[in-house]
């Protein structure tokens, strides 16, 4: 994995522990942007909040977060955060070309993890959301879905 320090200027993270999962590939739309998995995620979420909403232009951000170990990622991407605090909670990264493959990389957030939106996986069998946060902000013509925890906030 390429050393791409978090703007706090922290190289390595504690994260949380890898078991072993099947061997995944997120791919951005261009194909130049890999990210390989090999571990299984340690939270799976949704989130339609405005900002999600905004980030992802969509009905809700979806995505599974993974232990540091666990994600090879191969080729270029840049990245972008709010500059407002010194240790952003998170850190977008994404291909350069498309402007898809996006990642994250956290901050205080499920340190040491990296999420990927599910989407990038392209696979209808991925493991469904634990839980999908702020609903109420959700488009209205949106109807509940079976199986994830509706939350009202984080
Ligand atoms: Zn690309
Ligand atoms: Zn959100």
């Amino acid at each position: 994995m390429p050393e791409t320090p978090h703007p706090s200027g922290q190289t390595a993270q504690i994260g949380p522990p890898a078991t072993p999962g099947p061997d995944r590939i997120a791919t951005c739309e261009c194909g130049a942007l890999t990210l390989r998995v090999t571990v299984q995620p340690v939270h799976i979420h949704g989130c339609t909040c405005t900002k999600c909403q905004r980030s992802s232009g969509s009905v809700m951000s979806l995505s599974a977060w993974f232990p540091e170990s666990g994600v090879t990622i191969d080729g270029p991407y840049t990245s972008w955060f709010f500059t407002k605090t010194p240790d952003p909670a998170l850190v977008s990264c994404f291909c350069p070309t498309c402007g898809g493959g996006r990642f994250f990389r956290t901050g205080d957030y499920l340190r040491g993890t990296i999420g990927i939106p599910v989407g990038s996986f392209a696979d209808p069998d991925f493991p469904p959301p634990d839980h999908i946060h702020w609903w109420p902000d959700r488009p209205r013509w949106l109807s509940a879905p079976h199986g994830p925890d509706l939350l009202e906030g984080n």
